[in-house]
């Protein structure tokens, strides 16, 4: 079964063909203009996918090395997302498989990042049901508790910002580039995570927050550059090492307690903070300090991709669970 995906919903333009499972094509056109603006502009992200959604789809598909007649269905992102950008996507998956009178799969963008560890890959095994899945990226931050493919349940979320805003905003404090997430990451490698001590947000059971510690980096950073001016550069990677200690610090904390509460011990990661270094190291010590299985996809499908939409299009698409074509994208589509 050939599918071909397509991801809009923020500010990455993607389209892949997948068979049987197998990814044969990924192409992802990232947009550079809104590094300058350091984050993401919805009208500039849903111009810019209607600049790229033919020529990534036309690429997708010469990859893949197939032709769009061989294709059976059309998986897209509804959403949750940026309406604008969602609009694109939508539009032409369903234009394209009208004309080809192929179905069109409707695909929730989190529960995509969630069974991105469906995709047939080489080395890396699928989480046996039920397990925790934790989707970490730039608009979300949950704990999910997936008992089958399409039965998921969130246990525990964000009630402020995301984990990745609090990666970038805390970057942005530091006169990082966006997104900073990739930035703190590789200095934090060089730096030492106890130089400087954060606090934790105390939040009851699984829920999160993070636009504390923001708050609380911010301050700390106006006060130490009053008495120095270069402590920033002088202190970087030892600054970027704490930040980074302290995030991981919360989501294992919370991990814990999900595995506590629900007994599951098989747990899983996904979303565009996933793939930072510390996160995966923390996880696999998890393995021998909390008799955890970890599971964390392969790097290109952590953060946004259509790869992952279409895995999520063929297994629908097995279950012949189609969408009409009257559908609309929805900006904040639940899992
Ligand atoms: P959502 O999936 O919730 O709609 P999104 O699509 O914007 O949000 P993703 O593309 O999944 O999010 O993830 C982007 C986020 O991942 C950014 O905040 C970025 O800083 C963060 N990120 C990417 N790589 C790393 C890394 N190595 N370490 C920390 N954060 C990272
Ligand atoms: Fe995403």
């Amino acid at each position: 079964i050939y599918i071909l995906a397509i991801e809009s919903s923020c500010d990455d333009t993607s389209a892949s063909i997948l068979l049987n499972g197998n990814v044969l094509s990924n192409i992802v056109a990232s947009q550079k203009i809104h590094e300058e603006y350091g984050g993401v502009v919805p009208e500039l992200a849903s111009r810019a996918h209607q600049q790229n959604i033919v020529p990534v789809v036309h690429q997708a598909i010469e990859k893949a090395g197939i032709t769009k007649n061989m294709l059976h269905a059309i998986a897209f992102t509804r959403g949750p997302g940026l309406m604008g950008s969602l609009l694109v996507g939508t539009s032409f998956a369903k234009s394209l498989a009208f004309g080809l009178k192929i179905p069109l799969i409707e695909v929730n963008h989190m529960q995509a990042h969630i069974l991105a560890h469906f995709i047939e890959e080489k080395g890396f095994s699928k989480p046996p049901f039920p397990f925790l899945a934790m989707t970490i990226s730039g608009g979300h931050t949950q704990i999910v508790k997936v008992s089958n493919h399409f039965e998921m349940e969130v246990i525990g979320e964000t009630i402020d910002d995301a984990v990745g805003e609090a990666f970038d905003k805390s970057g942005k404090i530091l006169g990082l580039g966006y997104p900073a997430g990739p930035e703190i990451d590789r200095r934090a490698k060089l730096g030492n995570p106890k130089a400087f001590a954060f606090t934790k947000p105390k939040v009851k059971g699984l829920n999160f927050s993070f636009s504390g510690l923001k708050t609380a980096i911010l301050y700390f950073i106006q006060k130490q550059v009053k008495e120095n001016p270069s402590f920033i550069a002088e202190n970087l990677n030892d600054i970027c090492a704490s930040i980074q200690y302290t995030i991981i610090g919360i989501l294992i904390d919370k991990l814990k307690l999900a595995s506590k509460q629900t007994g599951i011990k098989h747990i899983a990661i996904g979303g565009g903070v996933s793939a930072n270094s510390g996160i995966r190291e923390a996880l696999k010590n998890g393995e021998q300090k909390f008799g955890w299985t970890t599971y964390v996809p392969k790097f290109e499908y952590t953060t946004d991709n259509a790869a992952m939409i279409g895995i999520v299009g063929y297994l629908k698409y097995l279950e012949g669970n189609f969408t009409e074509q009257n559908v609309t994208a929805s900006s904040r589509l639940k899992i």
